[in-house]
């Protein structure tokens, strides 16, 4: 039997809420793009888990429809962060027709771009490069969300990513591209509001002893949690 997590009632939920293909394409340049496909990853991801809206689409840019979504679902299991579960539903939507994942994996992933809110954390950044995207996206800093008061593996996908070699230490020509900061506002937001219950007086006081009391004003004079977030609706 398949299993589609949380983060992918896939079509059902596409086909109530969003178009499922190509809702981004033809947009003026990769900006608006990356932006259109991020504002549907935060709006599933809040959806679907507003305590911890790490919303993620794989997308096949060749085409620009969306192969797979995915939210943390660590309900289910403390291991499906976002992306993490995006890259089960792929799987399991896109088999390997011979069996055999590893040489001939049923989706191109060559050509997938993987938007996600949040930065990967390490474990999710490593299966992006042993799946071979094509583009990482994301929105907020492993710091952003480790600083709102969730906790995170502080390591930056940049530095996972330099990581990646084949053998005799040469580079790995398939590293993905990384891009981070595409809709950043509404992503901190997003995290900022969503973690408001972990920010007790031990956080504060770290922060301080940290001396990033400059992150918690800035974040306090900018993101009020009290109204809901603006959701985007696409329409069929
Ligand atoms: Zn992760």
């Amino acid at each position: 039997m398949k299993v589609f997590y949380i983060g992918s009632l896939i079509l059902c939920f596409t086909l109530f809420n969003y178009v499922c293909a190509k809702v981004c394409d033809g947009l003026e340049s990769v900006r608006a793009t990356d932006e259109c496909y991020m504002r549907i990853a935060l709006n599933f991801g809040l959806t679907h888990n507003p305590k911890a809206p790490f919303g993620t689409l794989i997308v096949d840019h060749a085409t620009n429809e969306i192969s797979c979504y995915g939210v943390n679902s660590n309900k289910i299991n403390t291991l499906l962060h976002g992306e993490t579960a995006a890259f089960w539903n792929c799987t399991e939507l896109y088999p390997s027709p011979t069996n055999n994942d590893m040489l001939n994996p049923g989706l191109n992933w060559s050509i997938q771009t993987l938007y996600t809110t949040g930065e990967p954390c390490p474990m999710c950044a490593s299966q992006a490069i042993y799946r071979g995207v094509h583009r990482v996206v994301w929105g907020s800093t492993v710091e952003d969300i480790n600083y709102s008061g969730c906790p995170q593996l502080m390591m930056n996908m940049v530095d996972v990513l330099a990581t990646s070699k084949l053998g005799a230490n040469r580079p790995n020509p398939k590293a993905p591209i990384l891009e981070g900061g595409i809709l950043k506002d509404d992503c901190d937001r997003a995290f900022w509001c969503a973690f408001s219950s972990s920010r007790g007086k031990s956080y504060y006081e770290a922060m301080k002893k940290e001396g990033l009391e400059d992150f918690v004003k800035d974040r306090k004079a900018r993101f009020s949690c009290d109204s809901e977030p603006k959701m985007h609706r696409y329409r069929i």
